[in-house]
């Protein structure tokens, strides 16, 4: 049975309030005996079917599935207060990133849910470029994005929330069983799923000097750090990543600066919800120039990144500005995004400078770009460094290869954003309850989805640097596209567990709308001279010389879904139905051909290698892919295609090669 039932005391614990108390109690140290061993008293009855630590975006969106599939769960996190904390831009989405959100989405997650409630400026990415690269991006209020993913953990019944620092892992038999807290607590549970973020042994460097922490202003995890490096066989490293300096918005002059105003029509990330009202705020342009450069040069030995004092790497597509001026010296000016930090809050967020210069030299800097003369610096930038493990040592569906029930979800894994970190929340949470129901663990494939994409990089490749999400990183990005990710995972979440009834019938419905349009579009013809035919040549500007059908008029890159909307006799036109259908249209000869590729690889998937196939004979392969394949001796393509390191074009290559030594056997 994997439901447990909380006690009382368990629920006590899981408000605010109830932790607040206990924080009174703990005022010295006679109390803080009384209060482990009454904690202790109630919490050791207490087994939970999952346990999740840490309360960033991979935790809450992992705590959130289990508890959506009615498995009794709990999150145990430094801080309530923190829950849903952004560390650095308070945005949601972009390229890439926003097809992993609407995939959460899909798949009944929180994250766009907060992201709509707190979305003060929206854009579309890439509008004018194909489908499958746009992408949605917002600015969010981070105090109403919190708000949101806080209220909406405490609406889960079997969820509880526990604010405690994790020490240890129980382990019996090479599996989890539980953890230790800082305070001396054992919690047992079925499944553990870690997402400790930059916190694990982190610490932040501001020019010469360095502080213990896990990001500005919360304290570093260094025990549990300490408990996982002690493990023979986990493979660790060190990365790194910063954040600019936030300022004062009464202090910018914005007279002169381009503004970037929010766009109202911009898609929601959440297809069950229709957001709320949300006040809108602009975004404004401003560069670095050449005098920024030469202030940030004449520094470079003082900057924790340059001078050393930092070993981890950082995002190369992401760098500090020190980054940029010392890479691209042939550019005389970057770009700075001015966001702002949220509805009622004087601070904004320089998008673009992240630095770890020293503090006056932030000053100096910023004085030179326009509109920052006179900033004034609410909170210095910084660089963190953290250790991270390497995701080869876990299977696709996220649970260690060495410690059974272990899972590892978000930037402890070498990623880095908010998205990537949510989406492998999601899918640990979900597995994790799979394994506590009894079930079969579930993985996306690359072709389903980005969380697919994300995950077999991750566990096939490994990373050495902060791994983000792109759309090139998606080899069937036509099939991988934002508006379609329902079409593409709903029906499993369903089957998961993972949708409410009413998220469940919103589905269904839309379906049955696509399926009825696809219908009117193949079937429908337009005959010049009629009223049908004017109306549309109104919308269009297009003529038409004979009859045709909607479905060839809408392959038209000029024929927008709205051009043919009043002719599909729907009163109540289901818009992000028809635009599907439309865009499924629109690229149909590239979808097919994709589709073909999947088919085909997945077929190649049974391919069978011979034993006595000789893999020192294939060339093109590296020593490094010969020598694993030699070692482990796969029986088929697929299995091969999953060691980690076996990279896709390695697969074509032993494809080839495989098919030449068929032949030559027969
Ligand atoms: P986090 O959001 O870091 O959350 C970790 C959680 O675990 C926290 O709640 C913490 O309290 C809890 N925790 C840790 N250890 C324990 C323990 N032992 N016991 C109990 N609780 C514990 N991303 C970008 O995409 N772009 C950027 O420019 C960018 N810049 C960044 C700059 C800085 C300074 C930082 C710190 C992060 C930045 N990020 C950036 C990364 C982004 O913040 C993370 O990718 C994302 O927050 C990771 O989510 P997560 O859930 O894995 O971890």
């Amino acid at each position: 049975m994997f439901c447990h039932k909380r006690g009382v005391f368990g629920q006590f614990l899981s408000t605010g309030a109830g932790i607040q108390k206990i924080s009174v109690l703990t005022n010295n140290a006679t109390c803080n005996k009384i209060l482990v061993c009454f904690l202790g008293f109630f919490m050791a009855n207490e087994h939970y079917g999952v346990i999740v630590v840490g309360a960033g975006h991979a935790g809450c969106e992992a705590a959130a599935a289990a508890s959506r599939m009615g498995v009794n769960t709990l999150l145990v996190t430094h801080n309530l207060d923190t829950i849903g904390q952004m560390s650095c831009n308070p945005a949601i989405g972009g390229i890439g990133k926003g097809h992993l959100v609407k995939e959460i989405s899909a798949m009944g997650g929180i994250m766009p849910i907060a992201a709509d409630c707190a979305a003060i400026h929206k854009r579309t990415l890439n509008a004018s470029k194909g489908a499958a690269v746009r992408a949605t991006r917002t600015q969010a209020c981070r105090h109403l994005y919190k708000t949101s993913i806080r209220s909406q953990l405490e609406a889960y019944e079997s969820l509880s929330l526990f604010q405690q620092p994790v020490s240890d892992l129980i382990i019996e038999n090479n599996q989890v069983v539980g953890l230790k807290t800082e305070m001396g607590l054992d919690l047992r549970a079925d499944c553990i799923v870690l997402t400790t973020g930059t916190f694990l042994s982190g610490k932040i460097h501001i020019g010469k000097t360095s502080q213990v922490a896990g990001r500005a202003g919360d304290s570093a995890s260094i025990s549990l750090s300490d408990y996982l490096r002690g493990h023979d066989k986990f493979r660790f490293g060190r990365l790194k990543t910063g954040t600019p300096p936030r300022i004062d918005r009464k202090t910018v002059n914005f007279t002169g600066l381009e503004t970037q105003p929010s766009c109202p029509d911009t898609e929601p990330f959440d297809f069950w919800m229709s957001p709320p009202e949300v006040e809108s705020m602009d975004c404004y342009l401003t560069y670095t120039n050449e005098k920024t450069h030469e202030i940030i040069r004449s520094a470079m030995d003082q900057s924790a990144i340059f001078s050393g004092n930092i070993t981890g790497s950082g995002p190369r597509y992401c760098p500090s500005v020190e980054d940029k001026v010392h890479r691209f010296s042939q550019q005389n000016r970057h770009q700075i995004f001015i966001e702002p930090e949220g509805i009622g809050v004087n601070e904004i967020y320089p998008n673009g400078i992240s630095t770890s210069l020293p503090y006056h030299i932030q000053k100096e800097m910023l004085k030179t770009i326009p509109g920052f003369e006179n900033a004034h610096i609410t909170r210095p930038g910084y660089a963190i460094e953290y250790d991270y493990f390497d995701p080869r040592d876990l299977k696709t569906h996220l649970e260690s290869r060495h410690i059974n029930r272990l899972f590892f979800a978000g930037q402890i894994n070498g990623t880095t954003g908010y998205e990537e970190a949510a989406a492998q929340g999601l899918l640990a949470g979900i597995n994790a309850a799979l394994i506590v129901q009894g079930k079969d663990t579930w993985c996306p494939k690359r072709s389903e989805s980005y969380l697919g994409v994300l995950v077999d990089d991750l566990v096939k490749l490994g990373t050495s640097e902060p791994y983000r999400m792109f759309t090139s990183r998606a080899e069937h990005r036509l099939l991988l596209r934002e508006d379609n990710a329902d079409s593409r995972l709903s029906d499993k979440a369903i089957e998961l567990g993972l949708l409410c009834e009413n998220k469940q019938k919103i589905w269904c419905d839309k379906k049955e709308k696509m399926r009825s349009y696809q219908k009117t579009i193949s079937q429908k013809s337009i005959v010049p001279g009629t009223d049908l035919a004017n109306a549309f040549t109104q919308k269009t500007t297009i003529a038409l010389s004979a009859p045709a059908k909607l479905a060839q008029l809408l392959k038209r890159p000029e024929v927008e879904a709205c051009a043919i909307a009043h002719l599909l006799g729907d009163e109540n036109i289901h818009h992000s139905a028809l635009s599907q259908i439309c865009i499924d249209l629109k690229y149909e000869g590239y979808i097919v051909r994709q589709k073909e590729e999947v088919a085909k690889k997945q077929k190649n998937e049974q391919t069978k290698i011979p034993d006595s196939f000789d893999y020192d004979k294939v060339k093109g392969l590296s020593s490094e892919v010969v020598e694993k394949l030699k070692s482990l001796r796969p029986q088929t393509i697929g299995s091969a295609s999953r060691i980690s390191g076996i990279t896709p074009a390695a697969i074509s290559i032993l494809m080839v090669f495989l098919k030449r030594y068929t032949a030559a056997c027969i």
